[in-house]
């Protein structure tokens, strides 16, 4: 199968296009000119429902929607574009729009990159002891766009993909001096979109390298919902796939990090047959999402979801609460919520689906897990606990915060029970003011 890109120069020629009123069209335009859009011919042709395109998750996963804005926001670029503004002038004002969506959140520009002899290792992240993240340079993209990404920023030019870099070498350098790490994490973007060869000189680099320590090596994609060909027919499909078959026949586990947001991304025949080739090199796939409003806000999405991924070999892995970037407004789910939605779709499944770990925020002390919602003494309160964190001794201790039915993120809440600050606050500071 060709590979056909559609975005906003050209997604008029989208053959279906023509089922969409003038008005979200328009839409399209005017969200788009803000937020990244690309979408392409498998996703338009064997996943979106073009009948019901208003309410179709993956349509909204894909194509900007109108209030995904703020309405003022919406308005003020609708006229612009109407008026037809200069190419400039729509940049600039995208640029200011784009500054008010919290463009870098968790302070992973700031914290999380480490250094090798002194110099700064900009595409590497190393935020937990056992996990380096690496961004090779050429996997800085996506087959398609999602339009609730929380890396939006580089995919509009925003961050000039500060985090990427090519040198395998600096990676194997830092992680033979990093003997706690055990897992590589390589990630993007997308990395699947990298050239087999590319994939292959990295993978094989790792091997070739004979770190004692490392065992894992994880690979964060969305291929297997928005270009599943990328396994089938692309030509350099077989490349791609004997490089995981390199890493497991070296005795190293590949742990395939799948995104997933909806059970409709499972359903096709195209996206099975990927399932099968990637498992047949050894490599488990492991499965992610964040909890969207207006995509999977439902607790029957997820149980279905987790159902048909275990069926199919798959490993449910993560739910998400959305970041607090871009349209979060549009996406978000309040923490309450959340907890509500995992715990119902939690109970529909067997004990093999329960694999699963959330709803967890990927914030700035680390990854915190909502465990519940309980009454201690008459105070309604969040049972959280960190499910990784900076200083991995404040994993796995229950911690509580004071109830609020509003809060979307860690950074809503306050402590229980009259104490002044969360259990690692003070440590947290330390570790950023020196
Ligand atoms: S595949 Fe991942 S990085 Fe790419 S747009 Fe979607 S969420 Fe963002």
């Amino acid at each position: 199968m060709r590979y056909q890109i559609y975005a906003l120069h050209n997604y008029r020629q989208i053959p279906q296009i023509d089922k969409l009123s003038e008005e979200d069209k328009f839409n399209i335009e005017v969200v788009g000119s803000v937020l990244p859009f690309k979408t392409n011919n498998y996703v338009v042709d064997e996943l979106i429902d073009w009948d019901n395109y208003k309410e179709d998750p993956i349509f909204i996963l894909n194509f900007p929607q109108k209030n995904m804005l703020d309405e003022a926001d919406f308005n003020h670029m609708a006229k612009l574009i109407k008026s037809n503004a200069d190419k400039a002038t729509i940049k600039e004002e995208a640029n200011i729009i784009r500054e008010k969506l919290n463009p870098h959140p968790a302070g992973q520009l700031e914290y999380n990159v480490p250094e090798l002899n002194g110099v700064k290792l900009t595409g590497v992240q190393h935020k937990y002891n056992e996990t380096m993240l690496f961004f090779p340079a050429q996997g800085q993209t996506c087959h398609a766009y999602c339009t609730f990404c929380f890396r939006w920023p580089q995919f509009t030019n925003m961050d000039e993909m500060k985090f990427a870099m090519k040198e395998i070498e600096s990676v194997i350098a830092y992680l033979k001096e990093h003997t706690e790490i055990t897992d590589v994490l390589i990630t993007g973007g997308d990395p699947m979109v990298m050239k087999g060869k590319i994939i292959d000189h990295y993978l094989t680099s790792l091997i070739e390298a004979n770190i004692p320590h490392l065992r894992n090596i994880r690979i964060g994609s969305k291929t297997l919902g928005f270009w599943p060909y990328r396994y089938l027919t692309d030509e350099d499909a077989e490349v791609v796939l004997n490089a995981f078959k390199k890493v497991t026949d070296a005795g190293l586990s590949l742990a395939f990090m799948a995104h997933f947001n909806h059970y409709r991304e499972l359903e096709t025949e195209t996206v099975q047959n990927a399932i099968k080739k990637i498992r047949a090199t050894g490599a488990q796939i492991r499965t992610q999402s964040p909890l969207l409003n207006n995509i999977n806000a439902k607790p029957e999405i997820w149980s279905k979801m987790w159902q048909k991924q275990v069926q199919l070999g798959l490993i449910p892995y993560y739910m998400f609460i959305a970041r607090d970037t871009g349209a979060q407004k549009y996406f978000g789910v309040t923490l309450a919520d959340a907890w509500e939605i995992f715990q119902k779709a939690y109970t529909r499944v067997s004990g093999i689906c329960r694999t699963v770990r959330g709803p967890s925020m990927s914030c700035t002390p680390g990854k915190v897990r909502i465990i519940g919602i309980t009454e201690v003494k008459g105070e309604k309160s969040f049972v959280l606990e960190f499910i990784q964190g900076r200083n991995s001794n404040w994993v796995a201790r229950p911690f509580f915060a004071k109830y609020s039915a509003k809060a979307l993120w860690m950074d809503d809440l306050k402590p229980a029970f009259n104490q002044e600050e969360f259990f690692f606050e003070e440590e947290l500071s330390d570790m950023f003011l020196g």
